[in-house]
């Protein structure tokens, strides 16, 4: 009898987020699109000193990948009273609502800083989910309101983020975090391979995220586009937006 072994693999999810609305947002985009790979964009209205994407772009972007927001001006939300910190998260809200005709639904905060208070005024603001610049994380977020993520786009991940293995409840995501381990040391691109391959193996989610200004700045095109080949040599892996991730939690 011919019997079909059963489906064992767990899924693995590759998801992407950028962050700034920076003019190179259009070339990441356009990388994005090479490779098939969805992704979210959390664009403010103004991130000083950088060119932002204006609104006919902010549009194009629109039809291809999912929209969040990132606050009117870019500001750390943990200095501000509660008041100028609801309007720059309702301001940046309503700018992308107007400009694209739709709910915005997900927030990143800027620079990752937020407090309990923080995260209240997000909620009454209507965002359904936000995202913090955690990383090292591949398991489900403990709440969609400080989803984190794998691994940032950047040469010094480790050293960058060393503080946010140890805060929080880290701990709870061991698997993460003995994947960091095993890999001290290496260039990022090592890393993030390493993290995708275990993905791949036992199931979980692989979030890459980063900035196309500092993308350019560092002259990481070359090593961003060999990661996003990279993953599209293995089959079963699903891509997809922020808002899509949460939604197949909740039907679990
Ligand atoms: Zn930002």
């Amino acid at each position: 009898m011919n019997r079909q072994r059963p489906e064992t693999r767990k899924a693995c999810v590759v998801i992407t987020s950028w962050d700034d609305g920076s003019i190179l947002d259009n070339e990441l985009s356009k990388l994005l699109n090479r490779y098939q790979i969805n992704g979210t964009f959390y664009v403010p209205q103004r991130c000083d000193p950088l060119d932002l994407i204006d609104e006919n772009e902010l549009k194009k972007l629109a039809r291809d990948f999912e929209i969040g927001a990132h606050t009117l001006t870019h500001r750390r939300l943990d200095t501000l009273s509660p008041a100028e910190a609801k309007g720059e998260i309702l301001g940046g809200k309503e700018y992308l609502s107007a400009i694209l005709d739709q709910e915005i639904e997900l927030f990143a905060y800027p620079e990752g800083k937020y407090t309990s208070e923080t995260i209240d005024l997000v909620k009454e603001c209507g965002f359904v989910a936000a995202r913090t610049t955690q990383c090292f994380r591949i398991g489900r977020p403990l709440s969609p309101y400080t989803l984190w993520t794998t691994l940032q786009v950047y040469p010094n991940s480790l050293g960058k983020a060393t503080g946010n293995i140890i805060r929080g409840r880290a701990f709870a995501h061991l698997a993460g975090i003995s994947v960091l381990l095993r890999n001290v040391g290496k260039p990022w691109i090592d890393l993030a391979k390493a993290y995708f391959d275990y993905v791949h193996q036992y199931g979980g989610m692989f979030h890459l995220w980063g900035h196309s200004w500092e993308i350019e700045r560092l002259r990481l095109w070359d090593e961003l586009e060999d990661l996003l080949a990279y993953t599209r040599i293995f089959r079963g892996v699903s891509y997809m937006t922020t808002g899509e991730f949460l939604r197949t939690l909740q039907t679990r």
